[in-house]
């Protein structure tokens, strides 16, 4: 890694795997061809294809028949949910989701609303958790979609979604899951987890951004309408011209993430418990979220009388993020934490520290002190803010 900075910002994007960059390297100089053409160099781009496929079938143990490519979890979430809520409008239009969600799902709810959709935002309790039976009790006879994520992207809260999606599927309300912090990190097995539509994307799993897949349950009555309008590709469902080099890289960051998802699981539990241990006793900070459960790739703390902005640039030359990178332009607090009852002032002082696979236990203690000092500092500087 570069070494001017400690990168600890792996919710937001992580670096290409070694052996993906070069495949992606190795594809792009000999696959072009459109894979829709019918000869020989474009069955060379198909076959790509395929493969990348099936890896990230075995990945999820669904039949590579369910996936459907799309450029990112943006798009999936957008196809997901839009598709899918007007696909059964005719059935009823109404729709449940979480408030913690990403905004690729939360803006698609509110245009929705737009159309004439009625839709149930659900709010978390303070560790961020939905309650199944809470999640359960707004369900009614015209609720044809719930969109509930499975690891939070701010706090590293994780759902239920093995029980949510059990009630869903009792209920006939498809379930669909942003899993785009989750797939590649925990195993997810889609022929048990009662799941309908499940969006992902390659770079937050050590694979090229630009692109990422929704899965369709192959079940009467999942079905999404197209969001996107051209070529037959895809069923028609996403049309366009597929890059088979990002699907080739897509599906060898797959395989590597099975062949290591428990690896990698031991390896931050172990950060998170260090970078824990170097900064609970600072005065003040809290864990937003959960720091017993939850994914442990993931620590969000905030702190008294400290100022999140002022905080970033005291914590230089650690990549971190504030709030979340999607939201960090402005300085409104992040609406997850309002969501989970934190006040303004803390919700701006949070800090989301995130590791991956190449970050050290050195990564994280010298991250700890400098935060320690950061505090330290800020308070030295501004003493009557610090109550
Ligand atoms: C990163 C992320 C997205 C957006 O993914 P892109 O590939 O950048 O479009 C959506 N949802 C969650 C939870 C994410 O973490």
């Amino acid at each position: 890694m570069v070494d001017d900075f400690i990168y600890l910002d792996y919710a937001a994007s992580t670096p290409l795997d070694p052996l993906v960059a070069e495949r992606l390297h190795d594809c792009r100089e000999s696959v072009f061809a459109n894979p829709s053409s019918n000869h020989a160099a474009g069955r060379i781009s198909r076959a790509m294809i395929e493969g990348g496929a099936q890896q990230l079938a075995a990945l999820l143990n669904v039949d590579p028949g369910t996936l459907i490519w799309t450029s990112g979890a943006t798009e999936s979430d957008n196809l997901g949910v839009a598709g899918a809520a007007r696909f059964r409008s005719h059935r009823g239009k109404h729709l449940v989701t979480l408030l913690t969600e990403h905004k690729a799902v939360t803006d698609v709810f509110q245009m929705l609303e737009k159309e004439g959709f009625e839709v149930t935002w659900l709010k978390p309790d303070a560790g961020g958790c939905l309650d199944p039976a809470a999640f359960a009790s707004v369900l009614r006879e015209d609720t044809q979609l719930a969109s509930i994520m499975y690891v939070n992207n701010e706090t590293g809260v994780m759902q239920d979604i093995e029980a949510i999606g059990s009630i869903c599927r009792e209920r006939d309300v498809l379930l669909h899951v942003d899993a785009a912090q989750a797939v590649g990190k925990i195993p997810i097995d889609l022929q048990a987890l009662p799941v309908d539509l499940l969006s992902l994307t390659a770079h937050k799993f050590y694979g090229p951004k630009g692109i990422g897949a929704l899965y369709i349950a192959n079940r009467p009555g999942c079905r999404v309408d197209p969001i996107l309008f051209g070529g037959g590709q895809q069923r028609r469902i996403r049309p366009g011209t597929l890059p088979a080099d990002l699907i080739a890289g897509l599906g060898l960051a797959a395989e590597i993430a099975q062949s290591r998802i428990e690896t990698d699981l031991e390896h931050l539990g172990k950060l998170r418990r260090a970078l824990w241990a170097a900064i609970r006793d600072v005065e003040g900070v809290l864990v937003n979220g959960d720091i017993e459960s939850g994914f442990p790739g993931i620590l969000n703390v905030s702190v008294s009388g400290i100022e999140g902005e002022s905080l970033l640039l005291e914590l230089e030359p650690i990549c971190v993020a504030t709030g979340s990178a999607c939201n960090s332009k402005s300085q409104e607090p992040s609406y997850v934490l309002r969501a989970l009852g934190r006040s303004d002032r803390l919700a701006q002082s949070a800090v989301r520290f995130s590791m991956g696979r190449p970050t050290t236990e050195a990564d994280v203690e010298f991250a700890g002190r400098r935060y320690r000092q950061a505090v330290a500092r800020l308070r030295d500087l501004a003493p009557e803010a610090a109550a």
